[in-house]
């Protein structure tokens, strides 16, 4: 009796353990391996082969996961680029072979590195049956996996310090308008870096620091034929040599588009003092870091498309293809123009995928794909609800330099990273065939808000990109379907037209708070059906106030928009059901609003 007495008692205290066991918080793991390419491999940009290593080239990840199972890998490369194949292929292995769903992968942009293909597609010339790329996929998803094994209960600590390697690279020849590339003091930088540090509970010392700054790693020459990770890899062995080797340092490459490392393409010796000055500012950050409380890691992420700028007329290309008759790259391309202009086609966009590792209001992580202008990293700064941020570029994928709204406006004179024809800047070059398209830049900010929660909201133009709606906006046989935003002040009114009237769409809170009042507008027949659902949750239609209004605003009794003939013409009475979306359906935190619907009519 007494010793099941002691058993019970064993057990009970079992579970106890157990259940405070499972509440660790946030679990971090971090590791790290030598990705360098052979000698006498290719080292990319420019193009060169390598005749020895000056230092190596590492891949490392720093995995955090919450109670909830929440987990993400953040790998950081001393690597040039990955395209979108790359990396989708590396983040569908590290899915498979350890199961974490949200990965990001970040490369450092080093220009004394080499890019990273997909399986089998490498991108360096020597590497022979893409033995070294297919080697380095491996390694990253063996750096994830170690790093994943080694996770332990930690403390995160956040933290900011003025830090600046590199200038804007972007001047304006104040004769021809156009932008050149050189050193321009007074143009926007990203005059800081961002550290993140996860402190082991056990140890109560640091196991990881990811930190990042915004500025191209071009600083190592040209003319070098020595592997490098330029200052990015210098400013790891800073920290290190601070911290202890033991402690693994991640560099993230931010929004660098338009800046230049200083000096440039100068000297290894250059590139490592600029890699020691971040590294003492990271060193400094860490001191003044303040703890981030949050114990729940939440990771989204958002996709858009970035439409290409829209081909030259007619009559300019035909100019164009004469003055370059002779100039068979040039003829290429423009010929590429001309195969879609003849199909009234306009050029490919550039994807855009973005993710958001967030804790609490605490702390957000924001990545995006390609080489995005500083400008950006700026608005996110200034805009996104959180104490502190930390941007990455160059992550998940890559196609090119991604300007803003202002230098895209400059059209021909708009420099390497946003000319478009008649200047053959650099964008033109690729199958884009010229930059992204003026308005860009609005599309950009709404992907980064669907990521956010409601927070302090925008100084911008208030409506813009508060709401994001998806719907399929051609109806069967053509028919158009059309859902139109209005909003002031308390208020806002969702018009929906359908030609064909068998539909669905939703609305997306972007950023803010739901108004006050949300009204939906069908402007219908009759309205056979109509359901409501906001974050997947159906609302009770006995709870939907339908309303029928003339075109006046006047209610109407009865159920349909009656017709009356006129010959052979039917005619409707102009005007809508309105249907209010009870604001209990809406509290904090909702985002989205599902709406269906069927007309009278079938
Ligand atoms: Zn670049």
């Amino acid at each position: 009796m007494r010793s099941m007495k002691r058993l019970i008692l064993l057990v009970v205290s079992f579970v106890v353990l157990s259940a405070g066991q499972g509440l660790a918080g946030i679990m971090a793991g971090a590791a790290q391996r030598d990705i360098t390419p052979p000698v006498g491999f290719e080292i990319q940009h420019y193009f060169r082969q390598s005749v020895g290593v000056h230092d190596s080239l590492f891949a490392r990840c720093l995995y955090l996961k919450d109670d909830e199972q929440n987990a993400v890998a953040i790998v950081s490369l001393d690597l040039i680029m990955g395209g979108f194949d790359a990396c989708d292929y590396v983040r569908e292995q590290i899915l498979q072979k350890t199961g974490i769903k949200h990965s990001l992968i970040a490369f450092s942009h080093s220009h004394s590195s080499a890019a990273l293909g997909a399986h089998n597609h490498t991108k360096v010339k020597n590497d022979t049956d893409s033995k070294w790329n297919n080697r380095t996929i491996e390694t990253i998803v063996e750096v994830v996996k170690e790093a994943q094994q080694r996770a332990e209960p930690v403390k995160l600590r956040a933290g900011r310090s003025n830090a600046q390697v590199g200038f804007n690279r972007r001047l304006v020849n104040p004769k021809s308008g156009a932008v050149y590339m050189g050193v321009n003091r007074k143009g926007p930088v990203v005059p800081w870096v961002n550290v993140l540090v996860a402190d082991s509970i056990k140890s109560s010392k640091p196991i990881a620091v990811l930190f990042e700054h915004a500025a191209h790693p071009v600083i190592v020459p040209h003319t070098s034929k020595l592997t490098s990770a330029d200052f990015p890899g210098a400013a790891v062995e800073r920290i290190q040599a601070e911290l202890g080797k033991e402690v693994i340092a991640l560099f993230g490459q931010g929004c660098a588009g338009n800046i230049n490392g200083f000096p440039l393409r100068s000297t290894h010796e250059k590139a490592d003092h600029a890699g020691h000055n971040l590294g003492d500012a990271v060193i400094k950050a860490i001191a003044g870091s303040k703890p981030v409380e949050s114990k729940t890691l939440s990771i989204k992420q958002a996709h858009s498309e970035i439409p290409s700028r829209a081909l030259p007329g007619r009559e300019q290309w035909q100019k164009m293809a004469e003055a370059n008759a002779g100039d068979a790259g040039r003829m290429r391309q423009l010929n590429r123009m001309k195969w879609l202009m003849d199909q009234g086609k306009q050029p490919p966009a550039r994807r855009f995928d973005v993710y958001a590792v967030m804790l609490g209001n605490d702390w957000c992580l924001t990545t995006m794909p390609h080489e995005m202008f500083c400008q950006y990293e700026l608005w996110i700064d200034k805009n996104a609800p959180f104490r502190h941020t930390m941007t990455f570029a160059f992550t998940n994928g890559y196609e090119g330099y991604i300007a803003n709204d202002a230098a895209l406006k400059m059209g021909a004179n708009g420099g390497y990273e946003a000319a478009s024809l008649p200047n053959w800047g650099g964008q033109v070059w690729t199958r884009h065939l010229g930059p992204p398209a003026v308005g860009c830049e609005q599309i950009i900010k709404d992907t980064l808000m669907s990521l956010w929660p409601q927070g302090k909201g925008l100084n911008a133009s208030p409506n813009a990109g508060r709401f994001k709606l998806k719907y399929n906006k051609q109806g069967v046989h053509g028919s158009v379907r059309e859902i139109k935003v209005t909003e002031n002040g308390e208020r806002v009114i969702f018009d929906i037209t359908d030609e064909f009237g068998i539909g669905r769409g939703s609305i997306n809170l972007g950023v803010g708070k739901w108004p006050a009042k949300v009204l939906v507008r069908m402007h219908l027949a009759g309205l056979e059906g109509f359901e409501v659902s906001v974050d997947d949750k159906k609302i009770a239609k006995q709870s939907l106030n339908i309303g029928r209004y003339d075109d006046e605003g006047s209610k109407l009794k009865g159920r349909y928009f009656k017709t009356s003939k006129d010959g052979d013409l039917e005619k409707r009475i102009a005007g809508y059901y309105e249907i209010e979306i009870p604001q209990e359906a809406l509290v904090r935190g909702v985002k989205i609003i599902n709406l269906k619907w069927v007309d009278f009519y079938r």
